[in-house]
């Protein structure tokens, strides 16, 4: 049975002021981007409904929100969606903030040449540089200072000078190039600050802002519909199949819930509709496509037993994060002088973590030719789609080539004095090309399913509007073309607060 949500009935979600059933906008995801675009739109004067698979757990000062997702010394692997392909978990959270909420709040942004290579009009190097700024300034990045740097990152970071790096502290700088430095990083005090507290707890602490906007959390969207007067939206909420009205409608359920939600609602390859049941509203084939990450491997070490006391001593006594330092560096195939790599140490945070007893240098290529795609299976949004990352797929072989170099660079690092001398032997050789090929996974930073583009034939148009649609517009990561030479959680931010200016006008 099918009936229109009034106001949310989840105590824990905020406001529960606008409680008509017809909203100027629907923000479809409370993640890392919807949280930006959401607030920009209630600070617009908009009135905004925000649904979210996932639970709100309210502002920060709340205290309600669960330990393992605020604490940011490691990942944090509950509220997770559970997408699965072979030996792969593809980790997305589901969660206000979105993966905000569980990630490693590395805070990167890319060099500028990443956009300028876009070519779309608007997001310019040079026009997203004042919106990272302003990012960079909401989402409180900070760099960690050489006192705070545990015992294994320490040594990482002497390593690196004697290994002939660049000694780097603009890590998160548009124009900055290869070097090796302390990280920075969206952590305030001990705390991951998701962009739900960056964005939304503003809009909760101000009864007017707070009056324009609903959350609905728990609630998993099925599809929409456009129509003349304005977006339908259903839902499930509660066991129960419910709608949303509003005239206009933004997605960000990120690179997979995006692209799943257009294909339920008929936006997608005909072929697959087709076969699903599902009747066509616009043939689109490249919904779903286009599909990247930086593939990442590791190398690693066994850790002896001085640099083991070490770290159960920091871990006991403090605050000791897995990832503190990282590299950035130019291999041969790069084809513009540009890093395309990363190379970052990683530690165990506590004596029960899952690393504890090793490190590993992790090795991202971070310019992918590699391209696969996301395709639903089921109308049913609880039915998880088929997802194909084709990892080292390029026909040329260069993600390959890059992580080769990458590796060779990770075991440079561990033979330095400052390293070697604590550290025992390797436990999974990936100095082959097959050993990379074993242990090639993700590097978390999924993009590019609904990619905005100048053809008639890709899914969205520079501003994010959805081809074919007059009141859909995309805002998250799977907006991204090709993915920048950064960690995605900033650049799926700064679209976020694009598309608001862009909806805003
Ligand atoms: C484990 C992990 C570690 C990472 N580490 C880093 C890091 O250190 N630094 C960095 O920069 N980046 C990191 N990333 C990547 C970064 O966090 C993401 O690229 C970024 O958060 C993507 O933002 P988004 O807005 O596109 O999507 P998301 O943040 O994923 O938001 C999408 C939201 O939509 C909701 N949603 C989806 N489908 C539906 C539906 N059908 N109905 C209702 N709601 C729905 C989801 O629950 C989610 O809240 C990491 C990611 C992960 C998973």
């Amino acid at each position: 049975m099918s009936s229109t949500v009034g106001s949310p009935n989840s105590k824990l979600s905020n406001s529960g002021h606008s409680n008509s059933g017809h909203f100027d906008f629907i923000v479809a995801g409370g993640g890392s981007a919807g949280c930006a675009v959401a607030a920009g739109l209630v600070k617009a004067g908009y009135k905004v409904a925000l649904v979210e698979a996932g639970p709100d757990y309210g502002a920060f000062d709340s205290g309600q929100w669960p330990s393992d997702l605020v604490d940011a010394r490691g990942l944090a692997d509950s509220h997770d969606w559970n997408y699965k392909a072979r030996q792969w978990v593809f980790q997305r959270a589901r969660v206000m903030g979105g993966c905000s909420s569980h990630n490693g709040c590395i805070a990167a942004v890319g060099h500028r040449q990443d956009y300028d290579d876009w070519s779309l009009p608007g997001w310019t190097g040079n026009d997203v540089d004042p919106i990272f700024k302003r990012v960079t300034q909401t989402m409180r990045v900070r760099t960690y200072q050489s006192h705070e740097a545990g015992p294994f990152h320490a040594r990482c970071l002497e390593a690196a000078e004697s290994a002939g790096w660049r000694m780097a502290s603009d890590l998160c700088d548009l124009d900055a190039n290869d070097g090796f430095g302390l990280e920075a990083v969206n952590i305030v005090g001990t705390t991951r600050w998701n962009s739900a507290f960056a964005y939304i707890d503003p809009v909760r602490q101000s009864p007017e802002l707070a009056s324009r906007l609903t959350i609905f959390d728990r609630a998993l969207i099925e599809k929409f519909e456009e129509h003349s007067e304005g977006v339908t939206l259903s839902m499930v909420r509660d066991d129960q199949t419910c709608t949303l009205t509003a005239d206009q409608l933004v997605l960000s359920a990120g690179v997979y819930g995006t692209a799943e939600i257009l294909q339920r609602s008929g936006i997608g390859d005909p072929e697959l509709l087709q076969q699903l049941g599902i009747p066509v509203q616009v043939a689109s084939v490249k919904t779903g496509m286009n599909l990247h990450d930086h593939p990442m491997v590791h190398a690693d070490r066994r850790v002896g037993p001085q640099l083991q006391r070490w770290l159960d001593e920091a871990a006991n006594s403090g605050f000791l994060p897995e990832e503190q330092t990282l590299g950035k560096a130019v291999s041969t195939q790069s084809d513009n002088g540009l890093f395309d790599l990363h190379l970052f140490p990683v530690c165990a945070s506590t004596q029960t973590s899952r690393l504890h007893g090793q490190v590993n240098i992790e090795v991202a290529c971070m310019t992918p030719k590699s391209r696969g795609s996301l395709k639903i299976t089921s109308k049913d949004p609880r039915v998880l789609s088929a997802i194909d990352h084709n990892y080292l797929g390029d026909e040329n072989g260069h993600d390959l080539a890059v992580l080769r170099e990458g590796v060779a660079l990770a075991n440079e690092l561990f033979n330095q004095t400052a390293l070697g001398s604590l550290l025992g032997e390797s436990l999974s050789d990936t100095s082959t090309d097959a050993g990379i090929r074993q242990y090639v996974e993700h590097y978390y930073h999924p993009v590019g399913t609904c990619a905005m583009g100048l053809k008639e034939d890709d899914v969205c148009t520079p501003a994010g509007r959805v081809r074919g649609l007059q009141r859909v517009t995309v805002a998250d990561a799977s907006l991204i073309p090709q993915v920048p030479r950064a960690n995605t959680n900033l650049p799926s931010v700064m679209i976020g607060e694009r598309i608001a200016e862009l909806l805003v006008g």
